[in-house]
């Protein structure tokens, strides 16, 4: 499109040129002589009245003494030469004597113009036309033939894209860590001076969204240096054998602009462990792997370019990434607890005018989970709704509702279900809702409704109130009861042969917590404290397709019969809770059908007040 542009505006500005010279030549088309005819010019002549003739060619252009008069014009005709005319025509010797004579060449640049140009501006435009299109071709070529090189995303020079610390709420510990990278950045030679080994590579390891990337900018942004940004997947894109010179020139890039930060996102997308055995042993990702293996080593440590990587999967890094002198530094960024959460949200709100009942703590506390980049998103969203809603300010209830938006995507209040299906689905959402209500270990229920949103038809909300680490056996067995709430109602209110196929998603969660209890977290009695299958996590197309079996089929068969315990147990618990409170989900479930949506508040005035853990 630039291009075209540019061709364009070429072509344009030749024809303003051209059109110039043609008004040129025609300027002073007014003060254009008279044409007469030869026998006028020669009674002037014999008259006397004649000043001066000027012979072009043909052309005769005579000057007349009174200074008022127009020029006039004669042709003559060719081959005679001014003399001859007037010979022919009778003049006098004595007349003539008295009109000077000048001839002109014929070939001044005005008769060129006028005869050359019609001609050789097509020539000219078509030629500016084949230059800038041959020029086109070579650069769709170059960037054709260019596959071999990175193409990284530059910025750190780049004032607008410039991030510093400041911009980086919460992660303290990080950007402490960070700080030193900063400082030798800024100076490496007062590192080298004192013969102090630079690490070569930072290894930065979160969840998706807790701002790995923002650090490695900001990094470059506080020391002033130049930063190279790529994704691990862009290296293995298009063609076989790339990935590797593409490694060779992005460092190259580097070297040559240093001090700079080179940033590898996602870097499991080629520093997956190898030698796994999938595609063979020496497909792209290892190739790639092993020149930037040899790239790190191969740099001296103080030539001012480290090399920061970002992965949320520390766990399916090849050992070799981690080894001394090349990813030796790892920084570990989590889910930001309440404190920092507020703090992003203070960052993120700035230049959105909140009303004053919008309370950034409380909605901290609100958000537990949430990283760095769900934030940002939900105060967007707020702002979003708010312009939607024709306001010019954020109010509390645009917050709260993108809290659910972010969570569980966008409500889809249009989808039409009949009262028949609405009802089932009440049904099933108070059943999750009685169940975690009154299970003291479950996380206290926020919100119950029946609008759809994403997949799901309803959904029942429920969230801890501080930050949790740890999960605990008492806690995975509630979560568990509530996740066959829905599945328990459905089949006591509406029998077993209306069972829908609602609650198949409960069940695949349920299995998998249940198995997750048994296998990994040891938490079965009868199996006792270890775990089961060596969970070396292969992801491929996104799928978990790899667990290595370090058991025997008997005791698969055990581990079979233990996830069948629970789940049947917490089916029970499930059911007991729903019985022994009927009444006030009938309740529950009318005031579903009216309201639709149900907060924390109506449910414990209809529920009663929860259980507390002791
Ligand atoms: P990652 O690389 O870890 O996936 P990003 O660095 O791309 O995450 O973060 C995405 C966005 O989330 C950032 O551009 C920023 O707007 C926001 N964000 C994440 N963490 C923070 C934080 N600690 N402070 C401020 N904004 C943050
Ligand atoms: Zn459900």
């Amino acid at each position: 499109m630039k291009n075209f542009l540019k061709n364009f505006l070429a072509v344009f500005l030749v024809l303003l040129v051209v059109a110039g010279i043609l008004g040129l030549t025609r300027s002073g088309a007014d003060k254009k002589p008279d044409v007469v005819d030869i026998g006028q010019l020669v009674q002037e002549i014999n008259a006397g009245q004649v000043k001066k003739v000027v012979v072009q060619g043909d052309t005769l252009t005579a000057e007349l003494k009174d200074a008022a008069a127009k020029k006039q014009e004669v042709k003559k005709e060719a081959g005679d030469s001014f003399g001859d005319v007037m010979k022919n025509y009778g003049v006098s010797d004595v007349a003539r004597a008295a009109v000077s004579v000048e001839i002109k060449d014929e070939n001044s640049w005005k008769f060129w113009m006028a005869n050359l140009l019609p001609a050789i501006i097509p020539l000219v435009i078509i030629m500016v036309f084949l230059y800038f299109m041959t020029k086109g071709v070579q650069g769709a070529n170059s960037k054709a033939m260019g596959f071999g090189q990175s193409n990284p995303r530059k910025g750190g020079a780049d004032p607008k894209d410039k991030k510093t610390f400041a911009d980086v709420a919460g992660a303290k510990e990080a950007k402490q860590e960070l700080e030193e990278i900063v400082d030798f950045l800024k100076d490496p030679k007062k590192f080298a001076d004192i013969g102090a080994k630079i690490p070569k590579g930072v290894l930065l390891m979160g969840a998706p969204g807790t701002g790995k990337t923002l650090l490695a900018k900001s990094v470059a942004g506080e020391a002033g240096v130049e930063f190279f940004h790529m994704s691990g997947s862009e290296f293995v894109e298009m063609f076989v054998g790339v990935g590797a010179s593409r490694v060779r020139d992005l460092f190259s890039k580097a070297k040559k602009a240093a001090p700079a930060i080179i940033f590898i996102d996602e870097i499991d997308a080629v520093g997956r462990r190898r030698g796994t055995g999938m595609g063979g042993g020496h497909d792209e990702r290892e190739q790639t792997l092993n020149q930037i293996l040899v790239e790190m080593d191969g740099f001296e440590a103080n030539l001012g370019v480290i090399v920061m990587a970002a992965t949320n999967r520390p766990d399916v890094l090849d050992p070799a990434l981690l080894r001394p002198g090349r990813f030796d530094r790892r920084v570990v960024i989590d889910l930001p607890d309440m404190k920092d959460r507020e703090e992003i949200l203070k960052v993120h709100a700035k230049g959105k005018p909140l009303e004053d009942n919008v309370s950034l703590s409380k909605l901290a506390q609100r958000t537990p989970g949430f990283s760095g980049a769900d934030l940002a998103n939900l105060l967007n969203e707020a702002a979003i709704l708010a312009v939607r809603r024709g306001k010019k300010t954020v109010g509390e209830s645009e917050v709260l509702e993108s809290i659910e938006k972010v969570l569980l995507g966008p409500e889809r209040k249009n989808r039409i279900i009949s009262e028949k299906e609405k009802k089932m689905t009440a049904y099933h959402e108070a059943g999750h809702a009685i169940v975690g209500h009154f299970l003291a270990h479950c996380d206290p229920v926020r919100k119950v409704s029946v609008i759809s949103r994403g997949t799901a038809g309803g959904y029942t909300l429920n969230m801890p109130s501080e930050d949790r680490h740890y999960h605990t056996l008492a806690h995975f067995r509630d979560d568990l009861a509530m996740m066959f709430g829905g599945y328990t109602v459905e089949k006591l209110i509406f029998g077993d042969d209306m069972l829908s196929t609602g609650p198949s998603s409960d069940l695949r969660n349920a299995t998998k917590t249940a198995k997750d209890m048994v296998t990994r977290y040891g938490m079965s009695t009868k199996l006792g404290p270890r775990t089961f299958g060596e969970h070396e996590e292969m992801i491929f197309l996104g799928k978990e397709i790899h667990e290595q079996r370090d058991y025997s089929d008997k005791t698969a068969e055990e581990i079979d019969k233990e996830i069948k315990v629970l789940v049947e147990e917490a089916e029970k618990r499930a059911n007991t809770i729903v019985l022994a409170n009927r009444s006030k989900m009938d309740e529950l479930v009318k005031e579903l059908m009216e309201k639709e949506t149900i907060e924390q508040e109506d449910i414990i005035r209809i529920l009663g007040p929860r259980p507390t853990v002791e």
